[in-house]
């Protein structure tokens, strides 16, 4: 299908699934990944209307944006390297893979450097997977707490990465989690802004992150066309 088909499709699951779990479509931001495609068609895909792009590698996610003029609001996705943060800031507007110290230290840094904010999630490991990145559940409120000193940082919600599961229900309790942890990090007032935002699902499933809660979701393969993911 093309892109325009795609992202009909999606556009009508995303009603549906907000009209299931009675939200307002317009609660759902889409970060259309771009990291499948080359930069004539990222183009086309800031051209059909998505703003916010989401790259998971920096030199590659930076070859597109700057390519497209800086067209559109840029969302890192992926594992951050703490030396490569310097590249991004300034740049991608939203990271969403905070999951460390040493890496909130070094975003901090060059935050301040370059006079801005950068909006940041906290990447959580919900599933507990070995080859998942993020911070430990168990660990997320003093996790929070450590950050309070780099304000640099404006922290905004947190983000996970459900596992493949063929059972959809497992996926939703990942999903539900995440949200009570974020209920519970506001419950305990440890920041002076209640965290609003929850960036969670992707292409397999979305529909069931957005009846649990999400603010952001992130789609690749469900955007693009099947000639672009061919190439
Ligand atoms: C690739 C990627 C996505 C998009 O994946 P699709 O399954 O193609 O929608 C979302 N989030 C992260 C962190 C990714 O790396």
């Amino acid at each position: 299908m093309s892109l325009k088909d795609n992202a009909k499709k999606v556009q009508m699951n995303i009603i549906n699934a907000c009209s299931k779990s009675g939200r307002a479509p317009n609660e759902i931001r889409v970060i259309a990944v771009t990291k499948y495609v080359d930069i004539k068609q990222a183009k086309e895909i800031i051209d059909a209307g998505y703003k916010d792009i989401g790259e998971n590698r920096v030199k590659e996610g930076l070859k597109k944006y700057q390519a497209l003029n800086s067209d559109g609001i840029w969302h890192f996705i992926g594992n951050l390297q703490s030396r490569k943060v310097k590249e991004i800031i300034g740049k991608f507007t939203y990271i969403h893979s905070l999951d460390r110290l040493s890496l909130a230290k070094d975003i901090d840094k060059r935050a301040k450097e370059a006079g801005i904010k950068v909006k940041c999630f906290v990447q959580v490991n919900i599933s507990g997977e070995k080859t998942k990145s993020g911070v430990n559940p168990d660990q997320i409120l003093q996790f929070i707490k450590d950050l309070i000193p780099y304000n640099s940082i404006e922290l905004i919600g947190l983000m996970t990465m459900a596992p493949h599961e063929e059972d959809k229900e497992l996926t939703r309790i990942v999903f539900r989690k995440l949200r009570e942890l974020l209920t519970l990090v506001n419950q305990e007032q440890i920041l002076a802004n209640p965290l609003t935002e929850l960036s969670m699902g992707m292409s397999n499933d979305y529909e069931i992150a957005i009846e649990e809660g999400a603010t952001f979701i992130r789609l690749g393969t469900a955007l693009m066309s099947e000639e672009a993911l061919s190439n």
